[in-house]
């Protein structure tokens, strides 16, 4: 009886959004979401944004840490930065401690609303439509076009579109229902705002009763805040409170005010990124760091590519399939062994016992391998496929690694397969 109640309120309630046709609809208003709105209405096409939550950058989960390699390459995006980053320490399972520094700033890091509000504001500015609180429902497609049925305040509205862009960030149902498969791989992040006296570094932590197989992290912010959290597979809130006692235990934070915030990484890509009249990008296709989870930087260089495969086919009046093929051939080019390598040396990070872990600290240490790998050219805050290749050439690491991993892969690696 209520589900038919609640199915003739919606049919009360359906309308059609006027005979207004979209060039590109584009699903959230993240990072992603909003840099795609920009480029495409910059190159002037009718571009709508339909966002979930009521306010862009509204309950998100994110620590704002962007390499300097994204600010230089993306000066749009250039808001919201609160500190930058030229060293870091990374403590071992047993507290070791070694730390890692460059002369110039790395990373910086941003107040992600402040970031994501200025990115669609500027989206806005060239033209961009926003219907915030706007939940997409479903996407269907027709021989001419693409509906987006919207849920907004209790109405259903369909939104007509030449072609679609989905960036609805981790875990969206939608690329599912479309039959673009799941992501096959993810992690949980937890997140607090907590109270510091003096955090001049961002600081890493390592170990099984901290973040088992991941890390957890505290990063500077605002003057006497910082953020504290951590990537588990599981209980990632129950981790992240010890972690923040034993923190405060340590003195490094003074109290915790907000509460935890949480949010999924995929850590392998969806298996398909793109069908008649639709791509996916950002985190909704998996374009993350599967070493650090870091994913704003590889989403904004996928959704470059995005922007120009959608301009062909709009120009060309062509959104078939194989015409937008070109898309996963280009972001996999530019991304795919970067994902390869990062999820192996992810997935050998969650095999290792605390002892193995102390081992690896101990050989890099004695070896000033940190140190010849910061002035390596292989050096980056964005890129570690080179320098994990660099790392395992060392003899004394590829030797310890192999002992503790069974795995082709690494062989296959150091071969240069
Ligand atoms: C704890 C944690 C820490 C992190 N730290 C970092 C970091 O330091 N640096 C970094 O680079 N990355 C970090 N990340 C990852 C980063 O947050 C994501 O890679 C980034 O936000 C992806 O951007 P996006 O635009 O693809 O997706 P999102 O930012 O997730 O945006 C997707 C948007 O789509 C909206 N949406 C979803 N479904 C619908 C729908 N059906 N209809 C309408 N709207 C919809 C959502 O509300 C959201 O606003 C972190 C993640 C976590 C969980």
């Amino acid at each position: 009886m209520l589900a038919l109640s609640k199915a003739l309120l919606r049919a009360l309630t359906y309308f059609r959004a006027g005979a207004e046709l979209y060039d590109v609809m584009i699903v959230g208003a993240g990072p992603v979401g909003s840099y795609l709105a920009y480029r495409m209405a910059e190159l002037g096409y009718k571009v709508i944004v339909f966002e979930r939550r009521a306010k862009v950058g509204e309950a998100v989960c994110c620590t704002g840490i962007i390499g300097k390699e994204c600010f230089d390459r993306f000066p749009v995006v250039n808001y919201g930065v609160l500190t930058q980053a030229s060293s870091a320490k990374f403590f071992s399972p047993s507290a070791r401690c070694l730390r890692l520094s460059k002369e110039t700033a790395q990373a910086y890091v941003v107040d992600r609303v402040v970031f994501d509000s200025a990115l669609a504001e500027k989206a806005q500015g060239k033209g961009a439509e926003y219907l915030l609180s706007a939940r997409v429902e479903n996407i269907s497609l027709r021989n001419d076009g693409v509906t987006a049925r919207v849920e907004r305040r209790g109405k259903v509205v369909d939104f007509d579109a030449k072609i679609a862009l989905i960036s609805s960030g981790f875990g969206g149902a939608l690329t599912r229902r479309l039959g673009l498969g799941e992501i096959g791989d993810f992690v949980l992040g937890a997140q607090a705002e907590v109270v510091v006296e003096k955090l001049e570094e961002v600081e890493v932590y390592f170990g099984r009763e901290i973040a088992p197989g991941f890390f957890g992290w505290l990063v500077p912010t605002y003057p006497g805040k910082a953020l504290a959290g951590l990537l588990s597979r599981r209980s990632p809130g129950s981790h992240l409170k010890s972690l923040m006692e034993s923190l405060k235990a340590q003195h490094k934070i003074i109290s915790t005010e907000s509460k935890i915030t949480y949010g999924g990484i995929p850590l392998t890509p969806l298996p398909k990124t793109y069908m008649e009249r639709l791509l996916v990008v950002g985190d909704a296709a998996g374009q993350v760091k599967p070493t650090t989870g870091g994913g704003v930087y590889y989403g904004l260089l996928c959704a470059d590519i995005a922007v120009d495969v959608t301009h062909n086919a709009l120009c060309a009046d062509d959104f078939t399939s194989r015409g937008l093929s070109s898309y996963e051939k280009m972001w996999k080019k530019k991304l795919g062994r970067e994902l390869e390598i990062g999820y192996w040396a992810r997935k050998l990070c969650e095999k290792l016992s605390d002892r193995q872990g102390e081992q690896i600290f101990g050989i890099i240490e004695a070896n000033g391998l940190h140190e010849s790998l910061l002035q390596s050219p292989d050096f980056s805050f964005d890129w570690h496929g080179n320098l994990i290749m660099r790392a395992l050439k060392d003899k004394r690491l590829h030797q310890a690694v192999r002992n503790m991993t069974k795995s082709s892969f690494l062989l296959k690696l150091s071969q240069g397969r």
